[in-house]
């Protein structure tokens, strides 16, 4: 038999129609003749309310209580689906994560995975039951503990599914229609892709625009699971929604696919450090050791270039990272200050700026990308403060002021309200 996964985001499952609306889109594809593992969310906003009951009673909580509670709420929608699928006359049963086994690692909160075996859940379909539920978003460690993946999860699961069983396509579920090539909300010309590749999607996907769980993306590309974002309020078919595949399945491709933002940055500038080797691991090691996530690192000219001869000269580091880690980074930078591993004349933190990036695949063999953006955001009089390049993105970190600004201009620049 054909296998689909078809996996429900939390808000196609935050009621009991809503469920029922899903599972008579689950019962359709079992009438086309596929077999289907089906991977639920909970219930929208019940995680947020599991967590915060975790936390109103222990603020240091064990992370394996933790995990025990947070992940009630995909056993409670896995049910619930498989209760109303069986109500519609198809033959399914819900899996716990434990019951598959899904086995993860034991990194509490945000486990990975190990192994799904198949035999379970492959008997149950040979005894002729057509639907596996399975609740995403958890697993057990070898410890026989219950973990979870992290928030967003589930879309992590699904591929994971996917992957082990061999799947056609791996259709995510949810209150969007597709990936669009900017965020609507922001530029009203925004348009549904109808493909787009993995690579681009993971620069999509990471750089804020909240379709998909990153790891879900990394996972898809290494196994080359086809992935399918819908929407479950509409009625779709075969053709719906985007397609993330390889490149080898998209055609036609534009220079750049989408403009993706994120609008929490902030910029840390140490001023006059030391230029000599190793003063780059000297400030970067203390803050990745107190998890601050460095995106953008521009390291300036040398007022000379460092030879033993010239053991003062001085240059500046500045890098970009979420503005709620800055009070770390600071207190990362300042202990090793104190700690006599880094000097500088003067720490500069700018919160007030954000990331826009244009990403495309076609940039790989197209020159005048980097042009084109610079003159879209001159011609706006937005200055850049920060560039960093990929092969197949360019970001600039601006005044967070003028980021729809920056992300409608860009989005003209590269037209990318028409198709290709
Ligand atoms: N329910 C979990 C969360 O809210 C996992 C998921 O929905 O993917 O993060
Ligand atoms: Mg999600």
């Amino acid at each position: 038999m054909p296998l689909l996964v078809m996996k429900f985001g939390g808000t196609s499952v935050a009621d009991l129609d809503r469920i029922a609306n899903a599972a008579a889109k689950v019962k359709r594809e079992v009438e086309r003749g596929y077999d289907v593992i089906v991977i639920v969310s909970a219930m929208s906003g019940k995680t947020n309310e599991l967590v915060g009951w975790v936390e109103g009673t222990s603020p240091l909580y064990d992370a394996r209580e933790y995990d025990a509670v947070v992940a009630s709420g995909e056993n409670v929608t896995a049910g619930l689906m498989a209760l109303r699928l069986q109500e519609m006359g198809i033959s399914a049963r819900s899996w716990q994560g434990w019951q598959v086994p899904i086995n993860t690692t034991s990194a509490h909160g945000s486990a990975r995975f190990v192994s799904i075996p198949r035999a379970n859940i492959d008997a149950k379909f040979a005894e002729g039951f057509k639907v596996a539920v399975v609740a995403g978003f958890q697993g057990i460690s070898v410890e026989g503990r219950i973990t979870t993946l992290g928030r967003g999860g589930s879309d992590t699961t699904a591929v994971a599914f996917a992957a082990a069983f061999g799947a056609e396509r791996c259709d995510i579920y949810t209150d969007v229609d597709g990936v669009y090539t900017t965020d609507p909300r922001i530029s009203s010309k925004a348009r549904k892709l109808d493909k787009i590749a993995f690579e681009e999607m993971l620069e999509l996907a990471s750089l804020g625009a909240k379709v998909l769980q990153t790891r879900s993306v990394e996972l898809a590309m290494r196994y080359n699971v086809r992935l399918r974002v819908l929407s479950s309020f509409e009625d779709t078919d075969e053709n719906s929604g985007t397609l993330v595949c390889g490149e080898d399945e998209i055609m036609e491709s534009k220079v750049v696919s989408g403009v993706a933002y994120s609008r929490d940055e902030a910029k840390i500038t140490l001023f006059t450090i030391e230029d000599r080797p190793g003063v780059a691991q000297a400030i970067f090691g203390p803050l990745s050791e107190a998890g601050v996530n460095v995106d953008m690192i521009v390291q300036n000219i040398s007022e000379k270039d460092y030879d033993e001869a010239h053991p003062g000269a001085v240059t500046d580091m500045t890098f970009s990272c979420p503005i709620n880690q800055v009070a770390r980074a600071q207190k990362a930078l300042e202990d090793a200050v104190a700690a006599g591993k880094i000097k500088y004349d003067e720490l500069i933190i700018d919160t007030e700026v954000a990331k826009v990036s244009v990403v495309g695949i076609g940039m790989r063999s197209q020159v005048g990308v980097a042009a084109r953006s610079f003159a879209a955001l001159a011609a706006e009089g937005i200055n850049i403060k920060v560039i960093s390049t990929s092969e197949i993105k360019i970001s600039v970190l601006i005044d967070r002021k003028y980021m729809e600004l920056a992300v409608q201009a860009l989005h003209d620049a590269f037209e990318l309200e028409k198709t290709a």
